[in-house]
């Protein structure tokens, strides 16, 4: 995939990050603002990372922290990108999110605080927890060689 999240240098300090929706709109593509800042959702099985066909990293489509790797995502039938934890401790924050009459747990982006989906208690071994996210929060880096 190659749109503007591409250009993003991935070692950006926060203080690098887009600060207002004007920056941030001029950054990301529309579809990806609508998700990644205005917390919007991708339509079920509309993705293009639902599936990958090599192992490899998901980055934030935000700001490029490295979020997800293949070895802990799985197919969950949800028709989102499925993982059952994030890549390291601290980069995902969770957050209470009672809209649409739910309670559910939001999921963002630590360090650019962009909306990436919810994690859910229904995975599968061995955490238990099913991070349900978006494809238009995500890049996907796949590994060298
Ligand atoms: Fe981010």
């Amino acid at each position: 995939m190659t749109d503007q999240a591409d250009r993003i240098n991935t070692t950006a300090e926060p203080g690098d990050l887009p600060a207002t929706d004007e920056e941030w709109r001029a950054r990301l593509s529309p579809e990806r603002f609508a998700v990644l800042r205005k917390k919007g959702t991708e339509p079920a099985w509309s993705g293009d990372l639902l599936h990958v066909d090599s192992a490899g990293v998901f980055t934030c489509g935000g700001c490029g922290a490295q979020l997800f790797s293949t070895d802990d995502k799985f197919e969950s039938g949800s028709g989102w990108p499925s993982f059952t934890r994030a890549m390291a401790d601290g980069i995902i924050e969770e957050h209470d999110d009672r809209s649409f009459g739910m309670r559910r747990t939001e999921i963002t982006c630590a360090r650019c605080g962009g909306h990436l989906g919810h994690v859910f208690p229904d995975g599968p071994r061995p955490t238990g927890l099913r991070y349900c996210v978006n494809s238009l929060s995500l890049e996907f880096r796949p590994s060298e060689g």
